[in-house]
């Protein structure tokens, strides 16, 4: 069929047209590709042990060359059984430090035996999204990758360049995000997709959105105790391996840490007690502008889910000890788990175990691997307004506000490395509605768009 004369000189007006005046595509032009890259990503068993990281990884290379990327831009760094993929989107401005936008392609295991539903299958119903990855993380990886390749399509040039940085074994060992912080620290900042985030109330109203910019340091403590043993019808209770073990750790319970705070907690406590009420939001507000209220504090303490945030915390986790029924025993041993509030090291936070427990035959050391001290990044404004921009589009004056998490994401050995980085996932979900790690995790349908457009929006303005 000939085309009419004005299609046809729009058409050649569009084919004439320098590479860098290329349309902008629409989210929902992009909405097709990205279900059919998300349904291909859930059934890539990426979990531990399995191998399926390479293969998943290749796939999203060939996507991403099929955009037009270059093969040389494209790394798959293989480490153990798994791997890391490094994609680089070049900046017209060489002067300038890249963005790093981080990822994880594996996901925790699943027993499709427990399930509701096939874990590596995507299914929708009911406006969720099912399926093992779905919230931890695959969307945001597909997301990242369909707004590489979009971008790529329209012929944008950022000053600044962008690198994708995505692991292979977040959930288990690190050892590929070591191997990208070790090779790629030489940035301006990173963006981690897989922290901070917005909450929904139970009507799906926004409530606020959290940037991830500080996380506490994960470390655990072996104590142990030795005694000679012997016959145990002949006992000897102050030697007693078990006995001592036992009076050290209820000295560790009985102790607290004392009150710590940062730009990033009074923020973030301040904005949850504005939007929440009874006494323990009353609490955070007093705390957020009277951080030496003792009394504010002790509210906040007494809850599992928010100690954490005003102190160092550690807690036993694990118990092990004697040989046989009927012998003295010759060793008891118990693994204490502490997340270190940031700017304490490790040594200190041992110091302090060994003053409460305060019995020099308790032996205290560090489990291994050894700890990674990971520094609060700092509030830079270029990223909080862009970030509060992007999200305002979509739920405009909602509060944006920094936050601090329990720990360990990739992020942390990118802290460590001097990168500052900041956890910008952009979907939102009601609170424990996600299943992240658990049995039949979701995704509200409505965050996939979203997710474009805020990747989209963000790097636009970022890197441009
Ligand atoms: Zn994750």
């Amino acid at each position: 069929m000939p085309l009419p004369r004005l299609t046809l000189a729009l058409s050649l007006a569009l084919a004439l047209a320098p590479a860098t005046q290329a349309a902008a595509e629409s989210t929902s032009q992009a909405m097709p590709e990205t279900m059919d890259m998300l349904k291909h990503a859930i059934a890539a068993q990426t979990v531990e042990g399995k191998g399926q990281v390479p293969p998943f990884a290749s796939y999203l290379a060939g996507k991403l060359e099929s955009a037009g990327f270059a093969k040389t831009d494209i790394e798959i760094i293989p480490v153990g059984n798994t791997a890391a993929l490094v994609v680089h989107y070049r900046g017209s401005d060489s002067g300038r430090k890249p963005i790093l936008l981080s990822a994880h392609m594996d996901v925790v295991a699943a027993n499709p035996a427990d399930w509701q539903r096939d874990p590596f299958k995507l299914v929708e119903e009911n406006g969720y999204l099912y399926g093992r990855g779905v919230a931890d993380m695959k969307t945001n990886v597909i997301a990242l990758v369909e707004t590489m390749m979009r971008f790529k399509r329209e012929h944008f040039v950022p000053s600044r360049g962008m690198i994708l940085v995505f692991s292979g074994d977040e959930e288990t060992d690190m050892a590929s995000t070591r191997e990208l912080a070790k090779r790629y620290h030489d940035a301006e900042f990173l963006l981690n997709a897989d922290a901070g985030g917005g909450t929904y109330d139970a009507n799906l109203k926004p409530v606020v959105y959290e940037i991830q910019a500080a996380e506490k340091t994960y470390a655990d403590f072996t104590l142990t105790v030795t005694s000679p043993g012997g016959h145990s019808s002949e006992p000897e209770p102050s030697k007693n391996a078990i006995y001592r073990l036992a009076k050290a750790l209820g000295r560790v319970a009985a102790y607290q840490f004392p009150v710590q705070h940062s730009d990033i907690t009074l923020a973030s406590l301040k904005a949850t007690g504005e939007h929440g009420s009874g006494p323990l939001a009353k609490a955070m507000r007093r705390f957020a502008a009277h951080p030496d209220d003792a009394k504010a504090a002790a509210v906040i303490s007494a809850d599992p889910a928010y100690v954490g945030q005003i102190r160092t915390t550690c807690i036993a986790t694990m118990l092990d000890g004697g040989h046989a029924l009927n012998a003295l025993p010759q060793r008891a041993d118990a693994n204490i788990n502490c997340r270190i509030f940031p700017g304490d090291s490790v040594a200190d936070v041992q110091a302090t175990l060994a003053k409460v427990i305060a019995d020099p035959s308790v032996a205290i050391s560090v489990k291994a691997p050894p700890p990674v001290e990971s520094p609060a990044s700092p509030l830079r404004p270029d990223v909080f307004k862009a970030v509060a921009a992007t999200i305002h589009e979509r739920y405009p004056g909602v509060e944006v506000v920094p936050g601090m998490s329990a720990g360990a994401s990739d992020s942390m050995y990118f802290r460590n490395a001097g990168v500052p980085c900041y956890g910008v996932d952009p979907t939102f979900s009601k609170p424990d509605d996600t299943f992240a790690h658990g049995l039949n995790e979701k995704l509200l349908a409505t965050e996939v768009p979203a997710a474009l457009d805020f990747w989209h929006g963000l790097l636009t303005r970022l890197a441009k």
